[in-house]
């Protein structure tokens, strides 16, 4: 296992002192002109990387270590098998962070003449297919890398379940171009839709569902975020924020790690909701499928995870957000 150098502080003492960090099985080894001393992996503390501040290494007794490589410690890391953050993959992404800024920049240009919802909703659907697909992308494979297991559903159940959803889908027309995709995940029954149309849904919501048009309510209410761009929209609503600490501090990374974070915890806005149902709604009225098995599945996926967002899931608020009631009502209502 290969070291790395770094400084040694000791807690007690402001006395910087040379050392080498290695790692042995779950043993991270500090080597210096003291001799050494060792710690379980599970028990240091590891810094985010922060601009160009060095990264730190704390140890339960108050001993820290500093590496001033970002590069080479990020290499350490992950030789030594540990995994950085969610957040902090996606800010090494360069891709993300120029597309991030483009976006911000864009949206502070349009947020100053139009305001920002509106500016985000006349951007959202500008910005090139390329740089959605890329961010779509690498997104679904990150999550797939972290959080989501492939589908238990037999390859013919998944199969039935697309052309259900198929089916309804061509009953009224215009559609944005999806695909459907199935997951296992420790995140309870829900679905969540990329921008450039993949749509997931977890495994958990197939099983919770008492039929196929429950399903299908789902992804059409996915496909409504799509069509209205709404991921989009509150990704560029979002990274205004991040955009500006981003110039504050002085590190575009900051601005990327925006981005990933909303994308990962996204929950859209209640208008956001509601508009995602109507959408759902008028596909499956046109189908003849009625507005009761979207009502219905949100009100079962509300049971299951205990009410107001607490099941721990927080992928599109599908039945996670406090206006759960209301959207029920909403659809039963017709309103
Ligand atoms: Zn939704």
């Amino acid at each position: 296992m290969s070291a790395i150098t770094a400084s040694f502080f000791d807690g007690r003492t402001p006395q910087r002192q040379a050392v080498e960090l290695s790692i042995e099985d779950d043993e991270i080894i500090v080597r210096g002109a003291f001799g050494e001393r060792r710690a379980k992996r599970a028990q240091v503390d590891i810094s985010e990387p922060m601009g160009r501040a060095p990264r730190l290494v704390r140890f339960a007794d108050g001993a820290v270590c500093e590496v001033a490589d970002h590069a080479a410690f990020a290499a350490w890391l992950s030789v030594a098998g540990f995994t950085e953050s969610a957040v902090v993959r996606l800010q090494s992404r360069w891709s993300w962070a120029i597309a991030a800024l483009l976006a911000a920049i864009l949206t502070l240009l349009a947020a100053y003449f139009w305001g920002l919802p509106a500016a985000s909703k006349i951007l959202a659907p500008r910005i090139p297919d390329s740089i959605v697909e890329s961010i779509s992308k690498h997104t679904l494979s990150f999550l797939d890398g972290q959080l989501l297991k492939p589908s238990r559903l037999p390859e013919a159940r998944q199969a039935e379940l697309r052309e259900h959803a198929a089916t309804v889908l061509t009953a009224s027309p215009g559609h944005p171009p999806y695909r459907l995709h199935f997951r296992a995940s420790a995140l309870g029954p829900n679905a969540f839709a990329l921008p450039n149309g993949d749509l997931v849904v977890f495994d958990e919501l197939v099983a919770l569902a008492v039929n196929d048009d429950e399903v299908t309510g789902v992804v059409a209410h996915e496909l409504a975020h799509v069509a209205h761009h709404h991921g989009l929209r509150q990704l560029i609503q979002s990274s205004v924020v991040s955009f500006v600490a981003g110039i504050y501090l002085g590190d575009i990374s900051s601005i990327a790690s925006g981005l990933a974070v909303l994308a990962m915890e996204s929950s859209y806005s209640r208008a956001f909701e509601l508009e995602a149902d109507a959408y759902a709604a008028q596909i499956m009225v046109a189908a003849g499928r009625g507005r009761e098995p979207l009502a219905s599945m949100l009100e079962r996926m509300e049971a299951s995870m205990g009410g107001e967002g607490k099941g721990g899931s927080s992928w599109d608020g599908l039945a996670s957000h406090p206006d759960t009631a209301e959207r029920i009502r909403r659809l039963r209502a017709g309103t």
